[in-house]
């Protein structure tokens, strides 16, 4: 914010209580100096010239006290009780030349100075007079900057200039944004009202005054909203929700209320308020226990402001939220926001343009391939991509390179999902043999179950995010729908390292802790949601809450069903885990050499796998052609 704006603002806050005391005390003391100076003044125009012999006759009547005796003229101080001469008015006379000047004055008592400069200026003199009255206008000024909190503190709840945010142009576009067309192709037509919107007008068309942007976070919808002010070349004036949320009742209020008056000001413009969720939640709904005064003014502001604005006057009001369900249902009214843009998570092909997009500017070697990266990254959004070329080029530095090879970016890709690898984590032997015989067991599930993803890599070095080992699969092609036998696949997969650890230990351990929950909740979901199983059929007995955030279901059934529900869902993990069992009996020849294997390398790339997998079971395979004609 530049200076105009907050004078702007000690001016809005002079109304307040404490600073009424300050502005009396101000107006009073101007008052003293301004009668002060005005008597000065008048002294010094009602000057009198007499001539030198005046002069000398005045100081034989003992009429003179004082003279002070300048470059050209000579002052002369009259007595106050003199009946021939006023007190008000200051005599003077022009030098002359008279060398018994001095002595004269002595012989009849009159005080003789010698001035060092003549006051001739008016002007100096006033500015000397003014002098402390410039002094307190500082003062006064300085304290009014105080209490409207350019230094914060309890007094700088009233501003709200510090955390609003304006940006000329944002000098982000729609190339800046890959992967959300459907978004962009809703958000052009608003860049077009923003251009034109006479256009509209003329046929009788009312504009809309808003837009909401929902989906998961990163997915890029601050960057839309941006992107939007950036192609149509007007000015982004944001806050976030959260900035709304203070202590005291009546900030977040005034905050809604300057942003919108500073966007008339500048309009047309962009207004846009990030995690709208934060002020704009249902005043009525269960998450606003108690009630919450600050927000709920908070909202009925921002409900008015967007009413009071005319839309041809080109202001769009943007929200963005992750939470679009718990929004109050008056913020969704027509004539608010009354359009809503959904950001999805991109598909395969929006994940291979972000990845170009990001990776604009980095240098990239030729075995780079974007798809390969684009399929190991499902359910990947915008933030996590750009985050993942970053790592990838910060790798290639750090290994002396000058581009970035598609194995920095493998890398990368495994940083994101699973964390850092993390080499001081030192495991025993007993504790690497264990993981890895665990790590072979997903893995050799996912190659013999036909509807499994494929193998890219299985390692046993710990991760910074708590994995011991993982096997990281990488699909086909991109898939929206899972068919039943997928999930069941999918849960026999997960199941596959304790299935492995038990039979060839005959002990369990706490490292299946992650795939037990992930089985269950594809179990459940199946259960619940999916309509695939026979006890419950197409039943929908949960619905989904979070859809963006934690994606949480919620049972929408009574007690006894829910326990009829987990009977089933036992019996799918029962099922799996029998079936992840015997894959592993029939095949414990390729899972005890692939573990020794992984044992000593570590790190074992899906081919390398596959080739030891086909060389163990190669002798066996017309064995189990045999056994299934029999
Ligand atoms: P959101 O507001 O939805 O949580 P952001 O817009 O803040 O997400 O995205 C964070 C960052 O992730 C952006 O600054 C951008 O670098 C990157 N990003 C996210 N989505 C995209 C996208 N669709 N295209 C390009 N970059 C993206
Ligand atoms: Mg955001
Ligand atoms: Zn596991």
């Amino acid at each position: 914010m530049n200076l105009e704006d907050r004078e702007k603002d000690t001016k809005k806050n002079n109304k307040k209580s404490p600073k009424v005391l300050l502005t009396v005390l101000f107006f009073v003391l101007a008052a003293i100096f301004i009668t002060n100076m005005a008597r000065n003044a008048l002294r010094a125009k009602t000057r009198q010239e007499v001539s030198y012999d005046t002069f000398y006759t005045m100081v034989k009547e003992g009429e003179v006290t004082k003279a002070v005796v300048g470059q050209t003229e000579i002052e002369i101080y009259t007595k106050l009780s003199s009946s021939k001469y006023s007190p008000v008015v200051t005599y003077y006379t022009l030098k002359m030349e008279d060398p018994n000047r001095t002595a004269f004055l002595l012989e009849n008592g009159v005080e003789s100075l010698q001035k060092k400069k003549d006051s001739n200026s008016v002007l100096l003199q006033l500015l000397l007079d003014s002098f402390p009255f410039i002094i307190i206008i500082g003062f006064y000024i300085f304290l009014m900057r105080r209490m409207s909190g350019g230094a914060g503190g309890i007094m700088g709840v009233g501003k709200s200039n510090a955390k609003m945010y304006m940006q000329k142009s944002t000098g982000v576009t729609f190339a800046d944004v890959a992967g959300c067309d459907e978004a962009k192709e809703s958000l052009v037509e608003i860049v077009d009202f923003l251009h034109n919107p006479g256009k509209y007008r003329e046929i009788g068309a009312k504009l809309p005054k808003g837009a909401l942007l929902v989906g998961p976070p990163g997915t890029g919808k601050t960057l839309l909203a941006k992107a939007v002010a950036g192609e149509a070349g007007v000015p982004f004036f944001s806050l976030t929700g959260s900035d709304f949320v203070e202590m005291f009742v009546g900030v977040g209020a005034s905050r809604v209320r300057d942003l919108f008056k500073q966007a008339e000001q500048n309009a047309p413009c962009i207004v846009f308020i990030d995690e709208i969720d934060a002020i704009g939640k249902s005043r009525e709904s269960k998450f606003s226990a108690g009630g919450n005064d600050e927000r709920e003014q908070t909202l009925n502001q921002l409900l008015s402001e967007m009413d009071g604005f005319d839309p041809a006057r080109g202001i769009m009001v943007l929200g963005a939220t992750n939470r679009p369900e718990i929004l109050d249902p008056a913020l969704l009214r027509a004539g608010r926001f009354d359009r809503r843009i959904v950001v999805e998570k991109p598909d395969l092909k929006g994940r291979m343009a972000i990845l170009g997009v990001h990776s604009k500017n980095v240098k990239l070697d030729e075995s780079v391939n974007f798809e390969e990266i684009g399929l190991a990254t499902s359910g990947a959004v915008g933030a996590d991509l750009a985050n993942m070329v970053n790592e990838a080029a910060i790798t290639a530095v750090k290994h002396g390179r000058a581009a970035v090879s598609q194995k920095d970016l493998f890398e990368a890709v495994e940083v994101v999902l699973v964390g850092k690898e993390k080499k001081d984590r030192i495991l025993s032997q007993e504790e690497r043999k264990i993981v890895s015989y665990h790590e072979v067991g997903h893995a050799l599930i996912a190659a013999i179950e036909k509807d499994a993803e494929p193998v890219q890599k299985i390692t046993i070095v710990p991760r910074t995010m708590g994995a011991l080992g993982y096997v990281m699969q990488v699909p086909e092609e991109e898939k929206y729908l899972n068919t039943k036998k997928e999930l069941e696949s999918m849960i026999v997969t997960a199941l596959g390292g304790r299935a492995a650890e038990e039979l060839v230990f005959d002990t369990v351990t706490t490292g299946a802790a992650n795939d037990i929950e992930k089985a269950t909740e594809i179990a459940r979901n199946m259960v619940t949601r999916f309509g695939m199983s026979e006890e419950f059929g197409l039943m929908a007995l949960a619905s989904q809450q979070d859809m963006y955030l934690s994606g949480r279901t919620v049972l929408n059934c009574g007690d006894e069903t829910a326990a009829e529900i987990d009977k089933v869902v036992k019996r799918l993990l029962e099922e799996g885990y029998a079936k992840a069992k015997d894959i592993l009996k029939d095949n414990m020849k390729a899972l005890h050499e692939i573990s020794a294997y992984l044992i000593e390398k570590e790190t074992i790339t899906g081919k390398e796998f596959m080739d030891i997998f086909k060389k163990t079971t190669e002798g066996e395979e017309p064995e189990n052609n045999e056994e299934e004609k029999l």
